[in-house]
Formats: structure tokens, C-alpha cells, sequence
């Protein structure tokens, strides 16, 4: 199948009506395993030609991740990526260059959670490990 129509499956299955903006979102951001900020998705979308807007940028990768597309991850209280990989996995976050890359599942092992609150079970668990270049 060619990949246009796969993104525009993709998108019918989880309930997205493939709007031609949605689909040059999808089309670029899940081509491959990556992280992409909305920023960077409306940068090269831009300089591709074409007329997208800030807002739709932005609303339809909420769409996405709320239809669960793609993975958000906040490395920080003003820094969001949208991560094509939506299975399990943890994350480095470089703060010299602002790349993220991913931790496979296994990579990380925990000895010992803490005791749950009463009344609720882990649902997920999510680490970002933050590191520097040396120097
Ligand atoms: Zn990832």
C-alpha cells in the first residue's frame, strides 16, 4: 500500500477525519519513529509550501495524541513533542541540544515502586532521563 493511503487509514481508524492539513501532519510526522515539537512539524511543513496555520498545527496534533496517534511528552513546562512511537518506552532528553531519543522499555528496570495511593493502580510509568553533553 502506498504510504499516503496507510496515513490516511491510520487516521480513519482512530476516528480522524483526513483532512487535507491533517494529512500532511500525519504524512510527516509518522514516517518514521521521531519527536517532533509543533514548532518544528509547522517549520518544515511551511518550507515544504505549504499554508498551514499555527492553530491547526497545533489542534490537530492534540487530535492526534488525544485519539492516540502520537505520544506526547513534555520534557518541560514549555517544551512538547509529539513521538510517533505511541507503544511504552522511556526517553533521554539532551539539554545541550534539545534532542530526544528514546529508552526501550527493557533498557530500564525498576527494584521497587513506591506503595500506590489507596484506592488506585499504576496505570503507567513514564521516565525522562535529562543529560548534558560534557565538556
Ligand atoms: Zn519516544
Amino acid at each position: 500500500m502506498e504510504y499516503k493511503q496507510q496515513v490516511e487509514q491510520q487516521l480513519r481508524s482512530s476516528g480522524v477525519q483526513p483532512t487535507k492539513q491533517r494529512m500532511e501532519i500525519g504524512i510527516l510526522l509518522l514516517a518514521t519513529p521521531q519527536h517532533m515539537s509543533a514548532d518544528q512539524i509547522l517549520g518544515e511543513l511551511r518550507t515544504a509550501g505549504s499554508r498551514v496555520s499555527k492553530a491547526t498545527v497545533y489542534n490537530t496534533l492534540n487530535l492526534f495524541a488525544c485519539r492516540g496517534l502520537v505520544r506526547e511528552v513534555s520534557v518541560d513546562s514549555t517544551r512538547q513533542f509529539f513521538d510517533s512511537t505511541i507503544h511504552p518506552h522511556h526517553h533521554f532528553y539532551n539539554i545541550d541540544t534539545g534532542k530526544l531519543t528514546d529508552i526501550g522499555i527493557d533498557e530500564l528496570e525498576f527494584s521497587q515502586l513506591p506503595e500506590l495511593p489507596s484506592g488506585t493502580e499504576a496505570q503507567d510509568v513514564e521516565v525522562i532521563v535529562r543529560v548534558r553533553n560534557k565538556h
